[in-house]
């Protein structure tokens, strides 16, 4: 008996593709916050190496959009796009472009010239700007100041002193490219996740994906428990970055028509077919808050939501919502 046994572990181990058939994850710290890749595949080596590619992918895309690296194209373009149309990626002209039909679909709530005074809040140190700093830098957020010409693939800025984050959709689009790189290696069942922005590719193998959406003040209790399959979830929070001083909480969300941390929401999840989309949709809601929030999600057929009202109530959207 003992030496069948002994012969079958030496038969699994020399057959690694079907005998260490298991999930392989993976995480590291990039784009300033917390990557997750988890991929299912028969053999280790494949699934390692679609790891390997999608950590690469998001250390290139973080080189290109950073605005923490003075070398990266989007802080080129935050230097010289408003003296002249600066040339970019192809890929960032998009991706900007992409951002612009944000503030088209949500009545500027998403804008990514939002940096004009967001970047007058440095939450670490507590600082934030005075209201006559925010009353001089309110006309630079204006993202019909934005000015993408994507044959040419350049950005030019309408004024001085505007800049431009991508913070709101860059993690999405990282998200995106990372399960486009899993599939075209052939993988069928993995999530990638970038922070609040998370996708996955397939069910868990029989069952599906269970994601929970945390309580704003306490990372360890979950509000909701969401089973998924081939969907994408972001949240935003008010809890992420941010400082408190006489009761009010200093986050970096930004209604664009104040210059100050939208208020009103704890947090926004969205689940839809895309990351780019759920990302960019979470960071809006947050700022049009749930009745404006949940008639922009009901309006369309491919996405949901879940609301934390700053007084804890909780909207699901009509999807979701429990019978
Ligand atoms: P995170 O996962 O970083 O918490 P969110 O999806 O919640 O990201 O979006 C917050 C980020 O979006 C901010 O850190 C900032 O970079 C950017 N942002 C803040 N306010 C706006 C806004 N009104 N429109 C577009 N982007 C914004
Ligand atoms: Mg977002």
């Amino acid at each position: 008996m003992m030496r069948r046994i002994a012969a079958w572990v030496t038969l699994l181990l020399l057959l690694p593709g079907t005998a260490r058939a298991e999930w392989h994850a993976r995480e590291a710290a990039i784009m300033g916050t917390r990557i997750a890749v988890e991929v299912w595949h028969e053999d280790p080596a494949v699934a390692a190496a679609a790891i390997d590619e999608v950590i690469a992918e998001m250390h290139r895309i973080d080189e290109l959009m950073s605005h923490y690296k003075p070398e990266s194209q989007l802080s080129r373009v935050n230097r010289e796009a408003a003296a002249a149309a600066v040339p970019v990626d192809l890929e960032l002209a998009d991706l900007i472009v992409r951002a612009l039909a944000f503030s088209e679909m949500t009545g500027g709530a998403f804008d990514i010239s939002y940096a004009s005074v967001g970047y007058l809040y440095e939450y670490r140190e507590r600082r934030r700007p005075t209201a006559a700093q925010i009353a001089a830098a309110l006309p630079s957020v204006n993202w019909h100041l934005v000015v993408v010409d994507r044959h040419a693939s350049t950005v030019r800025f309408g004024l001085p002193g505007m800049r431009i984050d991508l913070g709101g959709i860059a993690k999405g689009h990282a998200v995106d490219r990372g399960i486009a790189i899993l599939r075209g290696r052939g993988i069928t069942h993995g999530s990638v996740t970038a922070g609040g922005d998370s996708r996955i590719l397939g069910d868990r193998r029989g069952r599906p994906w269970i994601v929970g959406i945390r309580h704003p003040d306490d990372g360890d209790r979950v509000i909701a428990r969401i089973p998924l399959e081939d969907a994408a979830i972001s949240t935003s929070g008010d809890y992420e970055r941010f400082f408190d001083e006489d009761g009010v909480r200093y986050h970096h969300i930004i209604n664009p028509r104040t210059g100050t941390s939208a208020s009103g929401v704890r947090s926004v999840t969205v689940i839809g077919p895309e990351a780019i989309l759920t990302d960019g949709l979470s960071t809006s809601l947050f700022v049009l808050g749930p009745e404006r929030g949940l008639a922009l999600i009901e309006g369309r057929d491919d996405v949901d939501a879940v609301i934390v009202r700053d007084d804890g109530k909780v909207f699901y959207s009509k999807g979701l919502a429990p019978p």
